[in-house]
């Protein structure tokens, strides 16, 4: 058996949380053969931790041979101490009448705390994902705030973003998923993302022979990008399943590499594609055997791909701006 891995989870009693756990626990985030010690971080007040001793109860009753050890902790240095994998989903919600600024500040708080604890006391190749929105500047922010880790321990998830559009157009050409690779996802996971199958292979064909362009830009586009709020009108809630997943197959395919495969991760931008350096960006990855993540390069862009990545950058730019106080000098 293989020295237990330290895994780090925040918010683990809300949806994502609740869909996430018993997944870890029994192998399919870091694979069968890998045992986990996991910390769940609770927020410090009677009803959180309440609900988390309810489901650590349920952990703890699906016996997982997997679970070597279960802790809960409200203290962020603790939660973090040596961990390896931190999947931080805790954030806080959008509620009534709150605007975009709002969301982020408040987020921004929470998220450059955890970038210092994780500075101060994880494992210094420790893999963070993070999920609470708005990810991908969430992120930044934990490594802007984490100047002693490398940036590459950090990412944001897009792969939700990746399923999405692959299941989109398994649907369209009527193949089944696993027969389409190179799929792209280009910049922030909001509806101004660009999906893009300029050199995606179904079944070893282009897809742009296989579905016409008007396709692509009129629904492809809008479907994948728009899905998140398609499903909370359809469910009442917001995807959690399928984000849980998502965080499952980012993180499998982190620590065991995708062999050539590509992947969508956020990641800080290495300069690539005109995209600022550091600032974490969607992109078509590949990941090493050893775990190093890769931006595929050279691409060729078409200009309408080019036109949604510079919207993406400005985005990005106005949420980096809006979370400055939060960003040590
Ligand atoms: P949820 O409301 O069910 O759970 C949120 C969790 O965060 C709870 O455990 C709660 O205790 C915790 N939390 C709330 N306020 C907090 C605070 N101030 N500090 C620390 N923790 C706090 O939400 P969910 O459905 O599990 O979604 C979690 C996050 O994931 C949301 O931000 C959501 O937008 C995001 N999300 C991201 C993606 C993606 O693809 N990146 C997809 C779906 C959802």
């Amino acid at each position: 058996m293989k020295e237990p891995i330290r895994v780090t989870v925040t918010g683990p009693t809300g949806q994502i949380g609740y869909a996430i756990l018993f997944r870890i626990c029994s192998g399919a985030m870091f694979g069968a053969d890998q045992p986990v010690k996991l910390t769940l971080l609770s927020r410090d007040n009677e009803k959180s931790k309440a609900a988390l001793k309810g489901v650590m109860m349920e952990l703890s009753d699906c016996a997982f041979p997997l679970l070597a050890e279960m802790r809960a902790e409200t203290d962020l240095r603790e939660a973090f101490r040596d961990c390896e994998a931190a999947i931080l989903i805790g954030s806080r919600p959008r509620g009534p009448g709150m605007e975009r600024a709002d969301l982020l500040e408040g987020n921004a708080a929470i998220f450059c705390e955890q970038g210092r604890a994780l500075n101060e006391v994880a494992a210094r190749n420790v893999k963070v994902v993070v999920v609470g929105n708005p990810c991908n500047t969430n992120a930044w922010i934990a490594m802007k705030n984490a100047p002693s880790l490398d940036p590459s321990c950090f990412s944001a998830l897009m792969r939700l973003d990746e399923n999405r559009a692959l299941s989109q157009l398994a649907e369209k050409t009527g193949m089944p998923v696993c027969s389409i690779q190179k799929m792209a996802v280009w910049g922030n996971h909001s509806p101004t993302m660009v999906p893009d199958v300029t050199a995606t292979l179904v079944a070893d064909k282009k897809a742009v022979d296989l579905v016409d362009g008007e396709w692509v830009k009129s629904e492809f586009r809008p479907t994948v990008a728009k899905r998140g709020g398609a499903i909370i009108k359809a469910r009442g809630a917001s995807s959690a399943a399928s984000a849980a997943s998502a965080t499952i197959d980012h993180m499998y395919d982190w620590t065991n590499g995708t062999d050539g495969r590509w992947v969508i991760m956020a990641v800080p931008s290495d300069g690539s594609y005109g995209v600022p350096e550091g600032m974490v960006f969607g992109f078509p990855c590949t990941v090493t055997a050893e775990g190093k993540v890769e931006i595929v390069k050279d691409l060729e862009l078409t200009d309408d791909v080019k036109v949604g990545i510079a919207k993406n950058i400005e985005e990005l730019k106005k949420e980096q701006e809006a979370v400055a106080a939060f960003i040590p000098n």
